[in-house]
């Protein structure tokens, strides 16, 4: 083997042992959906008038620029991190997706 095969080869197993931790980590990790859902009496929810179900015509954060869809009831919000958001909801931050 010469020195260029072997740095390339040693690249190669460097670069595969931080993969594989690095995919079993993501798989490890939390999905939105799974996040518990956004207590609409918490302080930062109540400050954005956040509502389980919307009272606005056609506002809702399935339509808000902000959600983050992860299944049809419940998405991410980054306003309310590590929580989950109601698609029927809806927040004074609301932004239409454009
Ligand atoms: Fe819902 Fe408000 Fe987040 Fe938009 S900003 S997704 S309306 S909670």
């Amino acid at each position: 083997m010469t020195d260029l095969n072997r740095r390339k080869f040693s690249k190669l197993l460097g670069t595969g042992a931080v993969a594989i931790p690095l995919a079993s980590l993501v798989n490890s990790l939390p999905s939105h959906a799974a996040a518990p859902m956004v207590d609409p009496e918490a302080a930062n929810a109540k400050a954005l008038m956040y509502m389980v179900e919307s009272d606005q015509e056609g506002k809702t954060c399935s339509n808000c620029a902000l959600y983050q869809a992860a299944g049809d009831e419940s998405g991410g919000c980054p306003l309310f991190s590590g929580s989950s958001v109601a698609a029927g909801a809806w927040c004074s931050a609301y932004a239409p997706k454009a």
